[in-house]
């Protein structure tokens, strides 16, 4: 898809190597730690009053970042009832409208690019780069999506009317859209989901990760500054088992957008099946086992960047995250040497710090199973490149870096969210083994390959089931507009984020039969 029409222009974000730049950043990241945030359920703009309890810094576990007050059952009501009151209106105010509000957003956040940054590195501890480049993301949505509204929901598209009559298609909102978004892009994911149910014409209810209530809320007042009616958007804080289940269970939901893992989305599927009332969209991004594919062709060198980029970045914490290299064995122990020399230079600490590269994991539970992943690889696998960690680390929740040699694929139990890797080793001969191995585990979100040889790359892409292929490159960092992001089967339900049919799934067609 391309329009010329719209020439698409990603968000500038800042010059991070320019001083001039990085003092007021670096500043505002200081002043932030004084700052206490608060969050809370915001329905028809107002807060509403619940249970209240602190959010803190996974880099620094006895640091407070802010208070949450988390949705109680009458906010959640509320929200609900004052999301379906408001819906068509929202619908009949049009897509040119709707589109200007988000354009008013990305402006607002782009303006609050350092604050913002601030909150992220605070609240989910992500590095200052994660955290740019998020902020980025978040501005590209809105306004790819304001975009995208504009074509999709202007006018009607005229259709045949062979006896006379006037036909069109139009589309619109759905109803009520439950937005429940994950803690690893809590300003980026939490947006894109909301900007995208908003664009085609729904009212929204969004229902932000446990983890990072404080960041959403902030968002939600920008959105809310920006223009959008204070009836349309409802932010309700709160936990999955209860508050996204009890929304989920409400029939007034008319569709539901989530990012998270895959027995969460397996979960509200059956939830949103088993209501009483009408049969909605789920629209699911979920985990990975993503790989990477390494012939003796591949350049040593890019490799391993591009391995360190895609496995250890974010602490691992995204769902395109490679998590299994397979090496061709010629290369083999060469690009594994150079791996573990490479990982010596990566630096783990305090993500609001510029030379940091690898902030912590997010909480101790994520810590705790990574350690027993780390336990278990210990036994079937073969340690061959690890990072270390001094004691200035027991503050927060940081896992080292490490890579296991395992000899399949079916050795894992799924998804492994964090700093771990995997290595198989292959033969020329036993590519078909490889593509098999990858098709079989049912996931398909993200897969590298790495080869001189054009075809090589194009025989992989073409018989793998896989969302994200990338060639020669990281598998990370989708950017908005350019690399549409989603996957397939156990990855998700597609359609792609930040590509030209995401907006179809949150919307409806009607049809006007006019006998004029
Ligand atoms: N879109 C992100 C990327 O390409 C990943 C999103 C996620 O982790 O949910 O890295």
């Amino acid at each position: 898809y391309r329009d010329e029409t719209w020439p698409w222009q990603s968000a500038a974000g800042l010059d991070l190597a320019e001083p001039l730049v990085v003092l007021p950043l670096l500043q505002e990241v200081e002043a932030s730690r004084e700052r206490a945030f608060e969050a809370a359920p915001v329905v028809n703009g107002s807060t509403q009053p619940g249970s209240s309890r602190a959010v803190i810094s996974p880099a620094s576990t006895q640091t407070p970042v802010g208070q949450v007050v988390e949705a109680g059952a009458e906010a959640i009501e509320l929200a609900l009832a004052t999301a379906s009151a408001s819906q068509l209106q929202w619908d009949r105010a049009g897509a040119e409208l709707r589109a200007r509000v988000l354009e008013q957003a990305a402006t607002l956040m782009e303006q609050e690019t350092a604050q913002l940054m601030s909150l992220i590195v605070a609240e989910a501890g992500r590095t200052l780069d994660d955290a740019l480049s998020e902020v980025r993301e978040a501005v590209d949505f809105c306004r790819y999506y304001a975009q995208q509204a504009r074509r999709l929901f202007s006018a009607p598209s005229p259709l045949p009317g062979p006896t006379g009559e006037v036909n069109e298609l139009s589309l619109h909102g759905r109803g009520v859209f439950l937005c429940i978004s994950p803690w690893n892009f809590p300003l980026a994911i939490f947006v894109g989901q909301v900007a995208a149910a908003l664009a085609a014409g729904n009212s929204v209810i969004a229902k932000p990760a446990e983890q990072t209530p404080l960041i959403a809320a902030r968002a939600v007042a920008l959105l809310l500054q920006a223009g959008v009616p204070a009836e349309v958007l409802q932010l309700l804080p709160g936990d999955g088992a209860r508050v996204g289940a009890a929304l989920v269970r409400d029939t007034r939901i008319s569709g539901v957008a989530f990012t998270g893992s895959t027995a969460t989305a397996k979960l509200i599927n059956q939830q949103l099946a088993e209501r009483d009332g009408p049969i909605v969209p789920l629209i699911a991004e979920t985990g990975g086992l993503n790989t990477m594919i390494v012939d003796a062709t591949a350049l040593p060198e890019q490799v391993v960047d591009d391995v360190i980029t895609s496995a250890f970045q974010s602490a691992g914490q995204r769902c395109s995250a490679l998590r299994v290299l397979y090496l061709q064995q010629d290369i083999a122990d060469n690009v594994l040497q150079m791996l573990a020399g490479a990982m010596q230079e990566l630096r783990i600490g305090d993500p609001a710090a510029l030379s940091t590269d690898i902030g912590p994991v997010i909480d101790l539970d994520a810590r705790q199973m990574l350690e027993r992943h780390q336990l278990r690889m210990r036994d079937e696998g073969r340690l061959v490149a690890a990072c270390s960690l001094d004691e200035s680390h027991t503050g927060g929740y940081f896992v080292p870096p490490q890579v296991y040699e395992i000899q399949s694929l079916a050795q894992l139990p799924g998804e492994v969210f964090g700093p771990i890797l995997h290595v198989i080793r292959y033969g020329t001969s036993e590519l078909g083994r490889v593509l098999d191995e990858i098709n079989a585990s049912g996931y398909g979100l993200t897969l590298g390959v790495h080869s001189r040889i054009d075809g090589f790359a194009r025989d992989i892409f073409a018989a793998t089931r896989v969302g994200n292929t990338y060639i020669n490159r990281n598998t990370v960092g989708a950017v908005v507009g350019v690399n549409p992001f989603g996957g397939m089967g156990l990855s998700g339900t597609g359609p792609k984020a930040g590509g030209p049919n995401y907006l179809y799934r949150f919307a409806t067609e009607k049809t006007r039969t006019d006998n004029v």
